[in-house]
C-alpha cells in the first residue's frame, strides 16, 4: 500500500474500531499489531459489555458534572447498540447485575441506582435475589442495556470488517519507534500495553494486571448475565456452554498486580478458584487460566484525542478496566475526527492537560 493516511498501533477493539471508521471514510489505513488481532486485553477480558465509565454513575456525576456524565453514559449506550449490530452471535443482550456484597456497598449501589433513575436511564433495583445469590448479596442494580460478549471472536469479527472496508492489518509487526511509521497521522491504540513509544503517555497510563479462570461446563445455568460485586473486584458470568468465567480478586495483591507482566500468579488463582467453589457450591474443574493487562488513568477516564505538540499524533487508551464498549466508542470517535468530522464527545476524553 506504500505510505498511508493513518497508521494505527494495536489491533484490539480500539484499533479495529478506528480502522473500520477510517476505511469506511475512504482513508488509507494500516494497523500494526505486535501479536495477533485481539492478542491483548481485547481477547483476554471477562466479556462484560457495560454502559458507562469505570466510576459509578453518581460518582461520575459528582466528578464530571451532570451533563458530561449523562453524555458519557449515552455515548456508551449508543456504542452498545452498535456492538449488538456488528458482533452477531459474539454478543448476547442479557443485561448485567451489579451486586452488593455488604450493607455499605448496598448503600453505594442505591445512590447509583437513584442517580441513573433520576436522569432517565433504564435501570432496575433488585432487593430479592434468588438461586446461588440468595443470602449472599444485599441487593443489586440490574442494568438492562448491558450484555455479554465472546471478546476475541467479537474483535476478530470487527477487524475482518475493517479489512473488508480496505484497512491493511499487519500482525506480528511490533512498532518500536513512531518515526518508523510511513503515515501522515498515527493513532496509539495500545491501552495497558502502551509502553516505550511515547514517554509522556507512559507517565499517565499505568498498566494493571487482571486474571481469569474458566471452569468446565457446569451443566446448569446459575447466572444468566454478567455479575459483579465488591466494587468490581469480583466478576463472573456463564458462557453459552455453561462454563463459569470468573475474574478479579486483584485486591488480594494490589501492588503486585500493578504490573505489565502478563502472567498468572498462584495467590490470585487460588482466590479465584476458592470463589468459584463458593459460588457453585462445589470445586469445579478449572480448564483455562490467563492474565491480561489493562491501562489505568488517575481519573479513570480514557485519554482519546490528539496529543498536543505532536503533529498528527492521536491516542485512545486508558479505559481503566472498562474498555469493551468505551474502546469501540473511542476508536470510532478518533476515526471520525481524523476523517474531518466534528466530534464534540471527544471533549470528554481530551488528553490536553492530562499528559503534561
Ligand atoms: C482480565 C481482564 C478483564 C477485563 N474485563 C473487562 C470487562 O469485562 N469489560 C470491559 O469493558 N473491559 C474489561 N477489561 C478491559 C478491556 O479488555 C480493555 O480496556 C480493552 O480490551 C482495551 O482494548 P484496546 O483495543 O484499547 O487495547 P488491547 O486490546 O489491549 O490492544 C492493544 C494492542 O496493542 C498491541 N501493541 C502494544 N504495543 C504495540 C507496539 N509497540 N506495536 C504493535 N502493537 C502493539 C498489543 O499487542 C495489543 O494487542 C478487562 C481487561 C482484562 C485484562
Amino acid at each position: 500500500m506504500g505510505r498511508v493516511d493513518v497508521a494505527i498501533v494495536g489491533a484490539g477493539v480500539t484499533g479495529s474500531s478506528c480502522a473500520l471508521t477510517l476505511a469506511d471514510a475512504g482513508l488509507r489505513v494500516r494497523v500494526h499489531e505486535a501479536r495477533e488481532v485481539a492478542g491483548g486485553a481485547s481477547g483476554r477480558n471477562g466479556g462484560f459489555a457495560l454502559r458507562g465509565g469505570a466510576a459509578p454513575y453518581d460518582v461520575a456525576r459528582a466528578e464530571l458534572g451532570a451533563e458530561r456524565a449523562a453524555s458519557l453514559w449515552r455515548l456508551t449506550e449508543r456504542a452498545l447498540q452498535q456492538l449488538g449490530t456488528l458482533a452477531g452471535d459474539a454478543f448476547r443482550s442479557t443485561g448485567s447485575l451489579r451486586l452488593a456484597a455488604d450493607l455499605a456497598e448496598a448503600e453505594s449501589l442505591w445512590a447509583e441506582y437513584e442517580a441513573l433513575r433520576d436522569d432517565g436511564f433504564e435501570v432496575e433495583w433488585r432487593s430479592e435475589l434468588d438461586g446461588r445469590l440468595a443470602g449472599r448479596f444485599h441487593g443489586a442494580i440490574f442494568h438492562p442495556p448491558d450484555g455479554s460478549i465472546q471478546p476475541a471472536r467479537w474483535v476478530r469479527r470487527l477487524a475482518v470488517r475493517a479489512a473488508e472496508a480496505g484497512a491493511e492489518i499487519r500482525e506480528h509487526d511490533p512498532v518500536t519507534a513512531l518515526e518508523e511509521l510511513d503515515a501522515d497521522q498515527v493513532v496509539l491504540a495500545t491501552d495497558g500495553y502502551t509502553h516505550g513509544l511515547l514517554e509522556r503517555l507512559d507517565r499517565v497510563v499505568k498498566p494493571a494486571r487482571g486474571q481469569v479462570v474458566v471452569t468446565e461446563p457446569l451443566g446448569e445455568e446459575y447466572f444468566a448475565c454478567p455479575h459483579y460485586a465488591r466494587y468490581g473486584y469480583d466478576y463472573w458470568q456463564q458462557t453459552e456452554d455453561l462454563r463459569l468465567v470468573l475474574g478479579g480478586s486483584r485486591d488480594g495483591a494490589l501492588e503486585e498486580e500493578s504490573t505489565a507482566e502478563e502472567r498468572t500468579t498462584p495467590g490470585i488463582q487460588a482466590r479465584l478458584e476458592a470463589f468459584a467453589h463458593e459460588l457453585v457450591g462445589r470445586a469445579p474443574k478449572i480448564t483455562h487460566r490467563w492474565a491480561g493487562i489493562f491501562g489505568v488513568t488517575k481519573d479513570r477516564l480514557p485519554l482519546a484525542g490528539p496529543i498536543r505538540g505532536y503533529d498528527g499524533l492521536w491516542v485512545a487508551c486508558g479505559y481503566s478496566g472498562h474498555g469493551n464498549v468505551l474502546g469501540l466508542a473511542c476508536g470510532d470517535l478518533i476515526g471520525q475526527a481524523i476523517a474531518g468530522q466534528p466530534v464534540p464527545e471527544l471533549a470528554l476524553f481530551d488528553p490536553a492537560g492530562r499528559t503534561q
